[in-house]
């Protein structure tokens, strides 16, 4: 028997921050929701999958709107901060350097790399 005040589980995940975020994002929507199982989670983390994730749940009459939030991903456009530029390229740090900090530090820098503009030659 379903009524509008049943709650359904609209997403799982491993970690306990990732359940808070969507609950962030979908509170920040107007739509209440609740996490389930970050506490025990949070106390072990080896217990993620034997109980199911961390979950989130709405109520069923907001299921709908809370989907929609989940597979709308933020806009994302990176721009140049020197001109505005939207000609960008991302510039790998060569694995040299990794494998160079590792012997070098005994700690491997993990750096991921560098955004260029193609316009102005600005990095960052
Ligand atoms: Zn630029």
């Amino acid at each position: 028997m379903n009524n509008d005040h049943d709650l359904v589980k609209i997403a799982a995940f491993f970690q306990p921050m990732d359940a808070y975020l969507l609950k962030t994002r979908l509170e920040a929507a107007g739509i209440t929701c609740f996490v389930f199982d970050d506490l025990t989670v949070s106390a072990n983390n080896y217990l993620s999958n034997a109980v199911g994730g961390v979950k989130v749940y709405v109520s069923e009459k907001d299921a709908a709107e809370a989907l929609e939030i989940i597979n709308v991903e933020p806009e994302e456009e990176s721009v140049c901060l020197n001109c505005g530029s939207k000609n960008l390229r991302f510039r790998r740090t060569p694995i040299w350097v990794h494998l160079g900090s590792l012997i070098v530090f005994r700690l491997p820098f993990l750096l991921k790399g560098t955004w260029e503009c193609e316009d102005c030659g600005d990095s960052w």
